[in-house]
């Protein structure tokens, strides 16, 4: 028996917690498919960020959505499905050690892994919305052959209910979150560097608590915050926690 590893304390670590919570963002779906947005073949080097921008879409929902359609409605739709990361947080929450996930993914991906707490703070591409009055419907519903799609009721443009550059975070989803990290007693980052703000903030609210880091790169959290870092994908290191758990989980 030698010194226990990082993969041994942390599933000690979940092993002991009963109110843990999990912050996650992109690197917890790349594995399913889910593009990212930034990096050398991040979205963003073949779409204009701005058709994301608020500004620019309510002048020109058209193109926003032509945009809009290909990236989360064909491509993303398509080919995504949820990994063992989003399995193993599903898992946790269904033996009840887990109080909930705060992601910044829109891509639903939690939801269809079996997690039912879980705060979308971005919003979701799931749900769309009208601007102008109360009308909102699932995305599978809406017709997007003709762009943009207009509210039934009030024939406004509809939008997407995820947060566009510009928009403000849902009042309701932050105070979720800081709801979420006052009672946690474990913390796990899965796939997020902390580089968009406030989201980015949102982990320092557990400062005290234990916290686990999951990432495929050291990001803003190794240093200042994380108690370990786990350097690898997120399936891959949840498979590693679970083999060492008493009680597998996945
Ligand atoms: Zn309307």
């Amino acid at each position: 028996m030698g010194v226990p590893d990082d993969y041994e304390t942390a599933s000690r670590w979940i092993e002991s917690a009963s109110h843990i919570v999990a912050f996650t963002g992109a690197g917890i779906s790349v594995e399913s498919g889910i593009p990212t947005f930034r990096g050398e073949d991040g979205l963003w080097s073949r779409y204009d960020p701005k058709i994301l921008d608020i500004g620019f879409f309510m002048k020109n929902p058209a193109e926003s959505w032509r945009g809009i359609r290909e990236i989360f409605y064909e491509y993303m739709d398509a080919k995504a499905s949820p990994n063992d990361a989003h399995r193993f947080l599903a898992r946790l929450e269904a033996n009840g050690t887990l109080d909930g996930i705060i992601t910044q993914n829109i891509d639903n991906l939690h939801q269809e892994a079996g997690s039912v707490n879980v705060v979308e703070f971005h919003g979701t591409a799931k749900r769309i919305v009208c601007p102008s009055c109360t009308y909102e419907t699932s995305s599978e519903k809406i017709d997007m052959s003709n762009l943009p799609p207009l509210c039934p009721k009030c024939g406004t443009p509809l939008k997407p209910d995820f947060v566009f550059f510009g928009e403000a975070i849902p009042p309701e989803a932050y105070s979720r979150s800081l709801k979420l990290l006052e009672n946690c007693d474990l913390l796990i980052i899965v796939g997020t560097t902390g580089e968009v703000a406030p989201a980015s903030y949102l982990p320092y609210e557990a400062a005290g608590v234990k916290s686990i880091e999951i990432n495929i790169e050291e990001s803003a959290y190794t240093e200042n915050l994380s108690d370990i870092f786990l350097r690898e994908r997120a399936s891959v290191a949840c498979r590693k926690i679970s083999e060492k758990l008493r009680k597998r989980v996945i």
